[in-house]
């Protein structure tokens, strides 16, 4: 039996380029006992990736060459020699961009009910890592009190869709910045920010200006997803004792060097705090959080959008939309 993989032929030198992957047909190896085979149904497409390309020390080994490119993908297992795992079982796994994912029982793999959702994507957006960024950035890092201005950039993204409509649950006033006229409209009409601010063609000062135009007296917490300008405006428009949650960067993950933030004075000025953080400090605490997420999706309260584009052949295409900002909602990529 044969699968075909996305492959990192090169480490990209900045924005990545179509020549850095390959897709590579090859022979699937037998399984060898406790292993597992998983037919992807569906890769989930995170800035992420763009870190774990680069020899370079993070929070993950780097993707070796010559490998598929890693990525959380949902599938069905076809073959198996592992009971945990059998054969009809839906998985949840960091896997790769591939038609097949050998599971090992000593991997980060979690079977899932496929019945339980409207679509099996979901396990990649609300009830998935992004979900949890977006509750577990709120519930545990910025903890903001109903009536306070909540801020957050790449606001019509994955995570940012959904940390503007939890905040607003929480009873904060919100405010998104996204790229471009639509998305803003996207923001207020469809996700319930109560201000949008589009960062396109707009210096920190001139984003800081309209952050204050949206929020006279400041913002109180501050969800950030982008980084350079964004991040900057924003520092120049907190509160006093605000907090800032750094979620990621992704105005610099194609940059050659770090941007980097110019105005951290502000963080005195203002007594403020800004912490980072990683979704997975709270993996033992996931069940409590995909059940909430869940319980608003069944309650109708929670808006979800998915951007679905298909095929492996796609893969590359598909991935450099999250840094063009041509993503609307969570970035998924159709394997099968
Ligand atoms: P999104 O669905 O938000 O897609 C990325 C968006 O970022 C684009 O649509 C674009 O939106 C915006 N963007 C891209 N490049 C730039 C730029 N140069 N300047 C300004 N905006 C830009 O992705 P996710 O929701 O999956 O991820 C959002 C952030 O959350 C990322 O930084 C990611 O790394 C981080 N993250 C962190 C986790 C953690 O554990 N800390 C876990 C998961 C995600 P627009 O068109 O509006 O500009």
């Amino acid at each position: 039996m044969k699968r075909t993989r996305f492959t990192l032929v090169r480490r990209p030198q900045g924005r990545p380029v179509e020549a850095d992957f390959a897709l590579v047909e090859e022979e699937l190896p037998a399984l060898a006992e406790g292993e597992f085979l998983v037919a992807n149904r569906y890769a989930s497409l995170d800035p992420a990736i763009r870190g774990w390309l680069d020899d370079a020390p993070s929070y993950m080994p780097p993707v070796p060459l010559g490998e598929a490119v890693r990525a959380t993908t949902v599938g069905e297992v076809v073959e198996s020699r592992n009971p945990a795992f059998p054969v009809g079982q839906w998985v949840v796994g960091l896997h790769g961009i591939e038609t097949h994912s050998i599971g090992r029982s000593d991997g980060f793999a979690s079977p899932v009910d496929p019945a339980l959702v409207p679509s099996p994507t979901h396990f990649l957006s609300a009830l998935g890592a992004v979900g949890m960024t977006a509750w577990f950035g709120l519930e545990r890092v910025l903890m903001p009190a109903p009536g306070q201005t909540l801020l957050v950039s790449a606001a019509a993204g994955a995570v940012g869709s959904l940390v503007g409509q939890l905040g607003r649950l929480k009873g904060c006033r919100t405010i998104g910045i996204a790229g471009g006229e639509a998305k803003c409209r996207r923001l207020v009409e469809r996700y319930g920010y109560d201000a949008a601010i589009d960062h396109r063609g707009r210096d920190a000062e001139a984003i800081a200006e309209a952050i204050r135009a949206a929020a006279p007296e400041g913002v109180d917490r501050v969800f950030e997803n982008v980084g350079g300008a964004c991040l900057d405006g924003a520092l120049l428009a907190l509160r006093d004792g605000a907090r800032v949650a750094l979620c990621g960067l992704i105005a610099e993950y194609n940059a050659p060097a770090p941007v980097g933030a110019r105005n951290l004075w502000q963080l005195i000025v203002r007594k403020a705090t800004i912490r980072g953080f990683l979704v997975s400090e709270w993996l033992p605490e996931w069940p409590e959080g995909i059940a909430a997420m869940a319980a608003l999706l069944r309650e109708g309260k929670l808006v979800v959008d998915e951007h679905v584009d298909r095929g492996l052949d796609q893969a590359y295409a598909a991935f450099m939309r999250l840094f063009d900002g041509t993503n609307e909602g969570k970035m998924i990529l159709e394997i099968a």
